[in-house]
């Protein structure tokens, strides 16, 4: 493994002084890193950070690298969008080498792209590394798959609360509802009654199964399984907390044949064919 990382490290890009390298971590499982990522982080001077970004990454940066919080710390005054911009753009004039490390894909609900705009703005030389988002993740470490032949051929990522923090009503319930047989929501676990509402009103039905995946791929995974119904009073009752990514759709039937991590908190048969497999595999 280390022979084949110093090997490819030849053909992977330089990490120049002065560069800010704008870099997804993945939803958690270091194993998730891109080769890109990892090359960034044994190079970088400075890694400027997420709340989102396990341990076990950021223990991956060379030992010599100034790590520096830019997330979220309860309680604490977090730094605002413009500090952080700011920030990246003082240190990249310093010469140094900036891993901004976020979360997912840095593009994906990840303000990765005011980020850029404001280095671009600046005359800062950056690199886009993009990452596993937990939308992806979430699904494949639940055993759910994102799109399935026989059941949807669309699929929707889409965040359940917007800039001012509370349910995105510019976003199209009714359209979404109709046209995306598959939804992703990220954000979403607070808001999850008035979401649910909103798609129950938009025609999809109440026995529609879903699945709320929270810490995905961390070995603190945890997976609700439920129906659009019963969604906000059984992750209530299971006591599930962010982060969380939910899924609604019949993919998340295929669970009963496909969770190869096995980490069920509680099942609600949304119908008797899951209830069936369900059974079978007892
Ligand atoms: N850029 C990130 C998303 C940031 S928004 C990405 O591409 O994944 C933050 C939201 O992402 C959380 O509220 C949650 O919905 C989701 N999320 C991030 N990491 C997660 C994880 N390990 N498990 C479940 N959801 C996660």
């Amino acid at each position: 493994m280390v022979a084949a990382m110093s090997a490819l490290s030849r053909e992977l890009p330089a990490f120049a002084p002065g560069w800010v390298w704008l870099t997804g971590a993945g939803p958690g499982d270091p194993g998730l890193l891109t080769l890109l990522a990892l090359h960034g982080l044994e190079q970088a001077d400075v890694v400027v950070y997420d709340a989102l970004v396990s341990e076990a990454i950021l223990a991956l940066a060379r030992a010599a690298a100034a790590r520096i919080f830019a997330g979220k710390r309860g309680g604490k005054p977090s730094p605002t969008q413009a500090d952080i911009s700011l920030r990246l753009i003082a240190l990249a004039r310093e010469g140094k080498r900036v891993l901004r490390l976020k979360g997912g894909d840095p593009l994906v609900f990840g303000r990765g792209g005011e980020e850029a705009l404001s280095l671009a703005a600046a005359g800062v030389p950056f690199r886009i590394v993009p990452g596993v988002s937990a939308g992806i993740g979430a699904l494949a470490y639940a055993g759910i798959p994102l799109t399935h032949r026989d059941s949807n051929s669309v699929v929707t990522f889409l965040t359940g609360h917007n800039a001012a923090g509370i349910v995105p009503d510019e976003i199209d319930w009714r359209a979404i509802a109709r046209g995306s047989p598959v939804l992703v929501i990220y954000m979403a676990l607070k808001h999850l009654a008035a979401i649910a509402q909103r798609l129950l009103e938009a025609g999809r039905p109440g026995a529609e199964p879903v699945a709320i995946v929270s810490d995905a791929t961390l070995p603190s995974q945890r997976v609700l399984e439920t129906t659009l119904a019963h969604a906000a009073a059984d992750a209530a009752a299971a006591a599930m907390a962010p982060p969380a990514i939910v899924a609604v759709g019949e993919v998340v039937r295929l669970r009963a044949h496909l969770d190869w991590l096995g980490t069920v908190v509680q099942k609600r048969p949304a119908s008797s064919a899951l209830a069936a497999s369900a059974k079978r595999r007892d």
